[in-house]
């Protein structure tokens, strides 16, 4: 136990860069391996019980945007989860460095992974089990993104059925998978999750924003009931640089359904802006300045590393 095991499947190997074929690089409990044959053993505990948490950090030309946010939030979900740290940081810096080079990306994201371990099945932690590291690194066509962006893109509204901990980023997504799955049922980009009260928590894999209809920008406060998105955070420290008129508050469906803009934010996204939620036009129906404006100046203010 505690050593990861290859397991061999069949993959395509993947195009990246700019055309050029080669196969891709998994990083795995301290090893490099063919992306096709990386495997974890069948007793690791995030396969098993979901018991781990992840980081998904944008490559851009070849840097790593808003690295130390990221890793200051896998910190604080190990430290949530009491989960080791697999490294020291500078170590897994080089590492999350090496792996964007060996797969030549330029535009794309890193994958960071890392389980309380593996061990014989029990619910309660195990007690000799060191955590796992996983990291994959990928190209991404930026196409996608642009189009939804000029286009704006389609929400619908879903009970949020999340645990009461969504501020860790866990590998504990199904519920996110299921609205995630509902909204492209749906013909929409995300599903909005909505509390107990009406209030919008966060999409499935973005925070929420509108633009109200007093012209304040208003995202919900990072407390347990959403992921403190780091691009939330910069676009936040973006908008206080500028003078806009921002706050962190909840906000109701019926004030989303009243406002001049929506949008939503994630770190390979940047920010997308909503035209319509449940099928209800937002403002006039076409992207707003203030989701072009975040997204335009995104890249100006976020680290680079
Ligand atoms: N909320 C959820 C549930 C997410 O899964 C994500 C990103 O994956 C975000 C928000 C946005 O976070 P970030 O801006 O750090 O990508």
């Amino acid at each position: 136990m505690g050593r990861s095991r290859a397991v061999a499947y069949n993959a395509p190997l993947e195009s990246v860069g700019s055309g050029a074929r080669l196969s891709r690089i998994a990083y795995v409990n301290g090893r490099y391996a063919p992306f096709a044959s990386a495997g974890v053993h069948i007793e690791d505990r995030g396969y098993q019980f979901g018991d781990g948490v992840y980081e998904v950090c944008e490559i851009r030309e070849g840097a790593l945007i808003d690295e130390t946010r990221h890793l200051a939030r896998l910190q604080r979900s190990l430290d949530e989860l009491r989960i080791a740290a697999p490294m020291r940081t500078p170590a897994l810096k080089l590492v999350m460095r090496e792996l964007v080079a060996r797969n030549r990306v330029r535009d794309g994201l890193l994958y960071i992974q890392v389980t309380r371990g593996v061990a014989r099945r029990d619910h309660a932690f195990p007690k000799a089990a060191k955590p796992a590291l996983v990291m994959t690194a990928r190209s991404l066509d930026r196409r996608p993104a642009e189009a939804n962006a000029t286009s704006g893109v389609k929400v619908i509204t879903l009970p949020d059925e999340r645990w009461a901990r969504p501020d860790i980023k866990s590998l504990q997504l199904l519920p996110n998978v299921m609205a995630k799955q509902a909204a492209r049922e749906a013909g929409a980009f995300e599903a909005w999750l909505i509390d107990a009260h009406g209030f919008v928590t966060e999409g499935a894999s973005t925070n929420a924003w509108i633009v109200n209809a007093q012209g304040v920008i208003v995202t919900r406060q990072a407390d347990n009931a959403i992921l403190r998105g780091v691009t939330r955070t910069t676009l936040l420290e973006m908008a206080e640089a500028q003078g806009l008129a921002f706050e962190e508050r909840a906000f109701s469906l019926e004030e989303a359904f009243g406002a001049r803009e929506a949008f939503v934010t994630s770190a390979t996204n940047v920010s997308i802006p909503v035209v319509t939620i449940d099928g209800r036009m937002i403002g006039d129906g076409k992207p707003g300045p203030v989701a072009k404006e975040l997204r335009a100046r995104f890249h100006e203010v976020a680290e680079v590393s």
